[in-house]
């Protein structure tokens, strides 16, 4: 069945009932912060939600919310907004679709904070800063060292001081008083989600894989920031869990896969238009997992010792902290574990993250899985996901 969103038509697969009720929660997510009691903090997308829970507040993924669920952002006027105010015309089309939407309606965007996480995507804390200064909203920002092998000590100590830090000053001014009790709450809250996360993955690379593609990249963006209500969260995605797995059992794949499915895994930046992962399908593939994400949920946190070191262990050793050589190793045992035929690379116009390490990503991959790799650019073009159809459908024919 398909469905209209803002200018694109996408394929759902309605016969799994519990996708539905995540589908709504994803929708509703802009009524929520409306009608949000907490104060709501704008953070980016792989920034950890339960700093942001941990204070009271409710955390909001607004490049996801704001820049692709309606594709007509990328409209020359909305576009504008984000121009004027500042922000480059070579920054990445998430930041600058989700900057114009905010900018377009400053006043009635309810957010309330913006918390950056500097040197990690320096794309996005310009535009936090940009909208926090139009919107007369205050900013805040944390740092994450580079990953390095040899650092972890000095590399934990200092997330450590950062993550009190931003305690004590968000706290201060939402007046809330942080305690570990409260964070450690929050991991495990975190946790269940993360937990189910990792369930469904595991699903994927079953024979057939259970789930379509764009059911799991909706499934496995809620690592942002739980829709703000992680317990009812963990609910449906445990309903998709039970579901997925009966297909296992009964050997149901989704409809619209094809016989004997190409089996694809994802990494890399995600295009904003949903329609792309509907094309894997269309091209004669099946998606069986997906970093984009991963990084909030690639394992769980320690749920003993000081929540504070086991927090800043973790959070230095997410993926997308590595420089791209130790990035691919790092990915390589969760890439394995998907039994992939093929990876995809995405990259998205304007972003440095990954288009830099796109060629040693590329040969790390064909080297240790030892399967064909393409890389692909999503350019600003409505008509851009639609133009990869052939370079798609051909990669997948290669590889058979
Ligand atoms: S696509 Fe790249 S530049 Fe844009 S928000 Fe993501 S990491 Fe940052």
């Amino acid at each position: 069945m398909t469905e209209t969103v803002g200018a694109s038509k996408v394929r759902f697969d309605k016969s799994l009932g519990s996708f539905n009720r995540l589908w709504s929660m994803f929708r509703e997510t802009k009524d929520r912060i409306e009608r949000s009691e907490s104060k709501v903090i704008a953070k980016w997308r792989l920034f950890p939600p339960e700093v942001v829970y941990a204070l009271g507040a409710v955390p909001y993924d607004l490049l996801l919310h704001e820049g692709f669920t309606e594709t007509t952002v990328r409209s020359i006027e909305t576009a504008g907004h984000a121009l004027e105010a500042g922000l480059s015309a070579d920054s990445c089309l998430w930041n600058i679709s989700a900057t114009g939407r905010v900018l377009s309606r400053r006043d009635s965007v309810p957010v309330d904070i913006f918390l950056a996480a500097a040197g990690l995507c320096d794309i996005s804390s310009k535009s936090w800063r940009i909208m926090s200064r139009n919107m007369g909203k205050p900013f805040y920002s944390m740092e994450t060292p580079i990953f390095n092998a040899n650092s972890e000590e000095r590399a934990t100590s200092f997330i450590q001081e950062e993550l009190a830090s931003v305690f004590e000053r968000l706290g201060r001014r939402l007046g809330y008083e942080y305690s570990e009790r409260r964070l450690l709450n929050e991991i495990r809250r975190g946790n269940v989600v993360r937990k189910l996360l990792l369930d469904i993955t595991t699903l994927l690379s079953r024979e057939p894989p259970p789930l379509a593609a764009l059911e799991y990249f909706i499934a496995h963006t809620t690592a942002g920031d739980y829709l703000q209500e992680p317990d009812a969260l963990a609910t449906i995605l445990a309903d998709i869990n039970r579901e997925a797995e009966a297909r296992v059992k009964q050997g149901v794949s989704p409809p619209e896969i094809a016989d004997k499915p190409l089996r694809i895994y994802y990494v890399g930046e995600a295009p904003q238009d949903l329609r792309f992962w509907n094309l894997i399908e269309n091209s004669g593939g099946v998606l069986i997992g997906c970093d984009t994400y991963l990084p909030l949920f690639y394992e769980l946190i320690p749920e003993t010792g000081s929540p504070m070191r086991n927090f800043a262990r973790w959070i230095w050793m997410m993926p997308h902290h590595m420089p791209s050589l130790d990035r691919a190793k790092t990915l390589i045992p969760h890439i394995k574990r998907q039994r992939p035929d093929a990876v995809i690379i995405g990259n998205v116009m304007g972003c440095r993250n990954l288009a830099l390490s796109d060629r040693i990503m590329k040969e790390t991959f064909r080297e240790e899985l030892g399967v064909p790799v393409t890389s692909i650019d999503f350019s600003s073009s409505d008509e851009d996901v639609a133009l990869l159809e052939p370079h798609i459908r051909s990669f997948i024919e290669m590889c058979r």
